[in-house]
């Protein structure tokens, strides 16, 4: 029933003679005439979370899109930047530009309270909030042995470190609420029984705003379980 004589789609190969060549492969598997287009898009197509379709979007839209060529250049100009500039903290794994960064080196911040994330990512909610006055330690990652991430690929020997040259004296994890964030939290609470650090997690329950009703029920289970005296 095809109504033209294209043949629908899935043919393998850049086959057709396509009349207008940008949109000759529109992300179902087949390749651009340009090779040029091709690598571009292969290229972004590795960056996480973005699929062949998403990234031959994305390099339409910087060729060829409104103020395509301003956006391509500045593009090209943040990324060369922020290769030369972005750094990982030495001290903390958070991201930074001057090394170590602003939290490890202000003095304002409570030296006494180490705040232990997975993600360098996690830290920028906290500190949006406003409330947190001590400093973090990033691990790079959690725990999970389905996926190889064992003790030995994350730096909890620099955790251990840390600790000793610094007056730290509580440790909060704030880790995800998942099994790789429990078996995270556990594994350094085993790692550090025995020293006086005083260690704490952070708590788990119905959201602000969040209705009872349509609470899960290991959410609603933790409610219950880690509720608190008036
Ligand atoms: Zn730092």
């Amino acid at each position: 029933m095809a109504e033209s004589g294209f043949g629908g789609h899935g043919r393998g190969g850049n086959g057709g003679n396509g009349g207008n060549g940008a949109h000759a492969a529109g992300g179902d598997g087949g390749e651009f005439q340009s090779p040029a287009l091709e690598r571009l898009v292969r290229s972004l197509s590795r960056l996480p979370g973005l699929g062949r379709k998403s990234a031959t979007r994305v390099a339409l839209h910087l060729l060829t899109g409104g103020g395509a060529q301003a956006h391509a250049d500045e593009l090209t100009v943040a990324l060369a930047e922020a290769r030369v500039q972005v750094r990982v903290c030495s001290r903390c794994g958070a991201i930074t530009e001057p090394d170590p960064c602003r939290i490890c080196t202000s003095e304002r911040r409570d030296r006494s309270l180490l705040c232990v994330v997975a993600s360098p990512v996690d830290v920028l909610p906290i500190e949006k909030a406003g409330f947190f006055r001590g400093r973090y330690f990033v691990l790079g990652g959690l725990l999970s042995p389905l996926d190889g991430v064992r003790a030995q690929d994350l730096p909890f020997d620099r955790l251990l470190e840390r600790l000793k040259d610094g007056p730290v004296t509580e440790l909060i994890m704030a880790l995800d609420a998942s099994v790789e964030g429990e078996t995270t939290a556990l594994y350094i609470q085993r790692l550090l029984s025995g020293s006086d650090l005083q260690m704490s997690r952070l708590a788990t329950g119905i959201p602000v705003g969040g209705a009872l009703a349509y609470t899960d029920e290991v959410t609603l289970q933790r409610a219950f379980q880690f509720r608190r005296a008036f």
